[in-house]
């Protein structure tokens, strides 16, 4: 058998002829050059709106509540004016089934926007390298303080840039466990040392989750961790925007003199500067056509742009394009399976709209009693009982009125009214009874209605069985 080389050995090829390769690579630290351009501030419209509504929903208070409180020990979700309990979880896979296919229409059509402009991922990742920006300096600059010896600006300003990342890790951290728990009690708890171990642990865990992912793991999330990243290329067809290299405008590439033909030598617009490769990151050269990598967030057409207008060259050399709007020179929009994905994401938001309109926030299970006979005749009528299992599933408490109806005239019995609390669940037994010479079948239907008595409109109904002899 063939020795393993030692860790500090290349991969090389042992005597038996086997040669050893390492499964994992270390990627090279990514120094992004700054860049402005219409993408980069479209990143910035879409990214911020998201980022402040992420920090300033859990303070947001609606009915004296939180807008939005994902209460687990209660097992409770309130989302805007609505709580939503255990039962409701349906909406919770609705809600899932629906963001998929919106993310199948949206990839179908404008390829990774969602990647390149929304992630929380890529946003975090811009805010993280904005502060070694600010702390380090330019690509250039970085550069060259990561290669020199310690010193007193170097130490500074790695100091601060690490300062302002663990204060956005914070507040981000804060701001995640806020939505599982009353966030002015969190923060003022975190401030004063008064925090229970279970809240500070999570805030502890997604502090450096953050910082880890923002300010490390960066890319490589992306490229290894992101089940989305894997898939995309499934879904693009030769219509789908994404970012392009018209390698037919741009190649031959190379540097030219000022004012040279260069299309007299066969060149193309493309002078092989290679800014596209130093804004993006991910570290990729689009010229080499799509790859997984890409988040399609456009700071290289940002970049060419720049590049071309220098040049005096027409821009767009690298765009959002698709790929027989290279080759052909036209774009099919309106193609079957789009249409496919936006029709059923249509009919889903709508279904889904019209359930959460109309959903009744009071639940209503009937079952016959088994611990006692099948039925009772009690003088002259039959009695079957039942236990009644009433949520009350709305904000605030509420009292229920109780009626039956079947095809024989039932009389309720024994059902006592009490109020049941917000998230209450009531157990209730009550008994039903018909007069013996007016049941006319050993079996039949009948229907429990409950009503709130605060609110006519909160009512449900549940069907079960009587039995007679
Ligand atoms: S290739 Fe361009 S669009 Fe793709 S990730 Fe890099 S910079 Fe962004
Ligand atoms: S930025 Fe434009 S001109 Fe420069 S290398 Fe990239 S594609 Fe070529």
């Amino acid at each position: 058998m063939a020795e393993k080389p030692s860790s500090e050995q290349k991969p090389a090829s042992s005597d038996t002829g086997i040669r050893y390769v390492s499964l994992y690579e270390a990627d090279d630290k990514i120094y992004t050059r700054r860049i402005t351009g219409f993408y980069q501030r479209l990143r910035r419209y879409t990214g911020l709106p998201l980022m402040l509504g992420f920090l300033l929903l859990p303070w947001l208070v609606i009915d004296e509540r939180p807008a939005v409180l994902f209460d687990l020990p209660a097992r409770k979700f309130h989302i805007l004016w609505l709580t939503f309990w255990p039962q409701d979880a349906m909406y919770l896979a609705w809600l899932l089934v629906i963001a998929a296919f919106m993310l199948f229409t949206v990839t179908v059509l404008v390829g990774r926007v969602w990647c390149g402009f929304t992630c929380p991922q890529t946003v975090w990742t811009q805010m993280f390298i904005w502060a070694e920006h600010v702390c380090e300096g330019d690509r250039n600059k970085r550069i060259k303080l990561d290669a020199q010896p310690w010193n007193f600006e170097k130490i500074w300003r790695k100091s601060a840039k690490q300062f302002i990342w663990i204060v956005i890790s914070l507040v981000t951290s804060l701001t995640f466990v806020g939505y599982f728990m009353p966030v002015r009690e969190l923060v003022s708890g975190f401030f004063t040392f008064n925090l229970d171990l279970v809240p500070l642990f999570w805030v502890l865990l997604f502090l450096g989750a953050t910082y880890m992912n923002a300010g490390f793991m960066r890319e490589q999330f992306c490229k290894y961790i992101c089940p989305y990243a894997r898939f995309q290329a499934v879904m693009y067809d030769k219509d789908t925007l994404t970012v392009s290299y018209n390698s037919l405008r741009g190649e031959q590439r190379g540097p030219r003199k000022p004012g040279e033909d260069y299309k007299a030598k066969g060149m193309g617009d493309c002078i092989d500067c290679s800014w596209c490769v130093q804004v993006c990151p991910v570290d990729i050269d689009i010229r080499n056509g799509l790859q997984a990598e890409c988040i399609d967030c456009g700071l290289c057409v940002d970049a060419c742009n720049t590049v071309m207008d220098k040049m005096g060259y027409p821009r767009g050399l690298i765009s959002f394009t698709t790929e027989d709007a290279i080759s052909t020179g036209h774009t099919k929009i309106f193609r079957p399976r789009l249409i496919g994905y936006g029709l059923m994401l249509g009919i889903m938001i709508s279904l889904f709209i019209y359930s959460i309109a109309t959903r009744v926030p009071v639940g209503l299970e009937a079952q016959r009693d088994r611990g006692v006979r099948m039925y009772r005749e009690v003088e002259d009528t039959i009695q079957n009982v039942y236990t009644l299992k009433i949520s009350n599933m709305d904000r605030g408490t509420h009292t229920y009125d109780l009626e039956v109806e079947g095809d024989y005239p039932f009389v309720i019995q024994g059902y006592k009214v009490v109020p049941a609390l917000e998230g209450e669940v009531l157990t209730v037994p009550v008994r039903v009874s018909v007069k013996a010479s007016e049941l006319a079948t050993t079996k039949t239907e009948i229907h429990f209605r409950i009503r709130a008595r605060e609110n006519p409109e909160i009512t449900a109904t549940n069907t079960t069985t009587f039995i007679g002899p």
